[in-house]
């Protein structure tokens, strides 16, 4: 469907594309896809966007995009359905002229675009001509941006709690001030009660599950599933607080990050250390010949799961040692990687070793 739309797009610019019309010629272009846009940047501005004033001096870019923010603050005036630029506007603001304002020539407006106002006289309903339209109100200050724009009103009053559905005498008093429909203000009362309602319900939820989080302690953590599927990073700063205090693992103060790093190393070697007293008790019940082994790891479900948790807890090895597999699959391989019966640990604190360290380790 998209790629459709982009094809149209493209026939219709080659089409229509300095064909003659009044007064000279078409000019048509398609704007660039996303994927190749030369603006790469947006992925940047929504993270320096969402990000905290404090902590925005870490988000790549943001010094780039603070000027322009600083810039628009300065010269635009924005409103509810417009943003108007004014040049020199900065010097009202911060008492000087900036350095884009004082090297621009161009053609310079000295004041705002008046923003419509309500003729009262009669026939009414109508907005005063552009000439006649006052820059300030009767007390002399300045105009405020959206003063008569009903929707932008309605919703500053909504939010003040100085009009509610309901409330037939405002909502009459709305409508003969900014001539709007009633069935309109209600309309939208309507919508903004409901945007109230969802909002009280997520702050509902989210304290509930705050209360949740709080009442849980350690035990009520599956911590090795949470381990194994890669959910540990989901799990909140306190809860992580919940393993380490349980095991007392360290009293100084980590980040997020080195906590995380701290539970896994914790939360593999304890699952390397159960399995190889799985294995000891094994090996003392029924003591059996390498070639038996190789029979009943296939045919015992409990042994082949164990020994995919080997692989699970040796994963990261045997990706930055090839030849590891090799080590598992050929008997004969050099065996001085893993010297029998002696267990290691690699630099995430993991145990490492080959399967058959854990059969001979007591021998
Ligand atoms: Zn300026």
């Amino acid at each position: 469907m998209v790629k459709n739309a982009w094809r149209v797009a493209e026939e219709v610019h080659i089409r229509i594309n300095g064909e003659p019309a009044p007064k000279g010629f078409i000019a048509s272009a398609v704007s660039e896809r996303p994927g190749v846009e030369f603006f790469y940047n947006k992925e940047w501005l929504t993270k320096y966007n969402i990000t905290s004033t404090t902590k925005r001096p870490e988000v790549p870019g943001h010094s780039y995009f603070q000027k322009v923010e600083k810039f628009f603050e300065m010269h635009y005036e924005r409103g509810e359905l417009y943003m108007e630029f004014l040049k020199k506007d900065c010097l009202s603001k911060v008492g000087r002229s900036c350095n884009a304002c004082t090297e621009w020539i161009g053609p310079e407006s000295t004041k705002r675009t008046p923003r419509p106002f309500p003729d009262t006289s009669p026939p009414s309903h109508h907005y005063l001509p552009l000439e006649k339209t006052p820059t300030i109100n009767v007390d002399g200050s300045t105009r405020e941006p959206d003063d008569f724009q009903p929707r932008a009103q309605l919703r500053k009053r909504f939010f003040n709690k100085e009009i509610k559905l309901g409330d037939s005498e405002e909502i009459e008093a709305f409508s003969k001030q900014y001539i709007v429909g009633v069935d309109l203000i209600e309309e939208y009362l309507q919508h903004l009660t409901n945007i109230e309602l969802r909002k009280l319900k997520r702050k509902q939820e989210k304290e509930k599950l705050k209360v949740n989080e709080a009442s849980k302690s350690y035990s009520d953590y599956d911590w090795e599933k949470l381990y194994k599927t890669g959910r540990l990073k989901n799990l909140k700063v306190c809860e992580l607080d919940k393993y380490v205090q349980h095991y007392k693992l360290t009293t100084r103060k980590l980040t997020k990050a080195e906590k995380l790093q701290l539970l896994s190393a914790h939360i593999s070697q304890r699952i390397c250390q159960k399995i190889i007293s799985n294995a000891k008790a094994t090996t003392s019940q029924a003591p059996f010949s390498q070639s038996e082994h190789d029979s009943q790891s296939s045919s015992s479900s409990e042994e082949s799961s164990s020994d995919d948790e080997v692989l699970n807890v040796f994963g990261g090895y045997s990706r930055e040692h090839d030849s590891f597999g090799d080590a598992i699959m050929d008997e004969d391989s050099d065996e001085d990687d893993f010297p029998v019966g002696e267990i290691t640990v690699n630099r995430y604190g993991r145990k490492v070793g080959s399967w058959r360290s854990r059969y001979t380790q007591d021998e």
